[in-house]
């Protein structure tokens, strides 16, 4: 590990100088996976800024919904009985990541911002346009069997590997930052995390400096908490990330669906919303034989790569899959 300054705040007011003062400069919460990869030599930050004392740990209703601090710890989200009776399927897709200790440090910013799991961008040795603009992706030829299938660019196929946002996404949140000058905005989820195109190095429209203050549930979504399944699909039963993942959510109004959310994980370099799914099944029947139709519509236009055309197939089941869990049909 190269040498770094280490600095830590327990007040918000404090930060401004501390992230201004150098571009290289990285906040550390949980440090679950920032620490990895400084320890592997991918990030090489000049100073870890150590908010895990700032007072953002409150899971707490606001007249908009819910608002989920920053640094409330992913095992205390998903545990929360507001979460798990308004929002369960944010509490599903928290509890398919990782490992009960894993959960226990890792916070809600930190989820969020968690990086690839390519093993080229690991790898030091190796190309890897995000982790070294310019120098080429070793997975776009190489073993690409868990890189993205939709939204990919020649210059980087990885995907985003993380599952709460996939939830949040379906759940339409709004994150809460604070700019370096201490003004704030908000970020609808959708419009957070990015697709790689030519700049591949930047996983998120997070600007430097800013800071994940709370992620907002909105009440509106409350809507589908009877009806709403996450189905993670991996290689084993837990501490593995995502072949594919699904987080399906209905509202429905006697047996006809008034509004549908269809966000697949670990396909793109962002959570994917399966719109054309949306489509077909909005003012629809609960019926398997629609759920069978719409899961076929999702992966209508993938684009797989050489070792993952898997993902097609297995994604179309999992999304049939998962629709007739949030039906409660299976
Ligand atoms: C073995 C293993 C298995 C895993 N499996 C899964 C899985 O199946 N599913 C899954 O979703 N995740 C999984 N993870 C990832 C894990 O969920 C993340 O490492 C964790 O959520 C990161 O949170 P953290 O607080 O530790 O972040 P940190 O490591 O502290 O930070 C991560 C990044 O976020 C930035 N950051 C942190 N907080 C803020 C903030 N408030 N504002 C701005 N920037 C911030 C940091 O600068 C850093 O760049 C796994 C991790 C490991 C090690
Ligand atoms: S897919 Fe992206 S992260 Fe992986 S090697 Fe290519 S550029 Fe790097």
């Amino acid at each position: 590990m190269r040498p770094f300054e280490y600095v830590r705040v327990d007040n918000t007011s404090s930060l401004a100088d501390l992230t201004a003062i150098t571009s290289n400069a990285k906040f550390m919460a949980g440090g679950t996976n920032l620490l990895d990869l400084m320890k592997e030599d991918v990030e090489r930050p000049a100073r870890v800024v150590d908010i895990s004392g700032l007072p953002l740990k409150q899971i707490q209703r606001i007249h908009s919904g819910l608002s989920l601090g920053a640094l409330a710890t992913n095992t205390e989200t998903a545990n929360h009985p507001l979460v798990r009776e308004n929002y369960p399927l944010l509490t599903q897709a928290i509890l398919a990541g990782a490992s009960g200790q894993l959960r226990n440090m890792a916070t809600n910013g930190g989820n969020l911002l968690q990086r690839t799991r390519c093993n080229y961008f690991y790898d030091t040795a190796m190309p890897c346009n995000k982790r070294d603009p310019g120098s080429g992706c070793g997975a776009r030829e190489g073993l690409n069997k868990i890189h993205a299938i939709f939204g990919w660019s020649e210059s980087c196929v990885a995907t985003y590997p993380g599952d709460m946002a996939n939830a949040l996404h379906a759940l339409n949140a709004i994150v809460r930052l604070r700019e370096p000058n201490g003004g704030e905005r908000q970020v609808p989820i959708a419009d957070f995390h990015r697709l790689p195109g030519e700049t591949p190095e930047q996983d998120t429209n997070l600007r430097q400096g800013e800071l994940i203050v709370a992620i907002e549930l909105p009440v509106s979504a409350a809507a589908f908490s009877g009806h709403s399944y996450y189905l993670k699909v991996r290689d084993r039963a837990s501490y593995a990330f995502a072949m594919v993942a699904v987080a399906a959510a209905l509202d429905i109004d006697g047996d006809t669906i008034r509004q549908a959310r269809v966000v697949l994980g670990s396909v793109a370099h962002m959570p994917w919303r399966a719109v054309e799914t949306e489509a077909i099944l909005v003012g629809q029947r609960l019926d398997p034989a629609l759920f069978q139709r719409a899961s076929l519509a999702a992966f209508q236009n993938a684009r797989p790569l050489k070792h993952n055309a898997y993902k097609v197939e297995l994604g179309q089941r999992a999304v049939a899959r998962a629709l007739m869990r949030a039906a409660h049909f299976a």
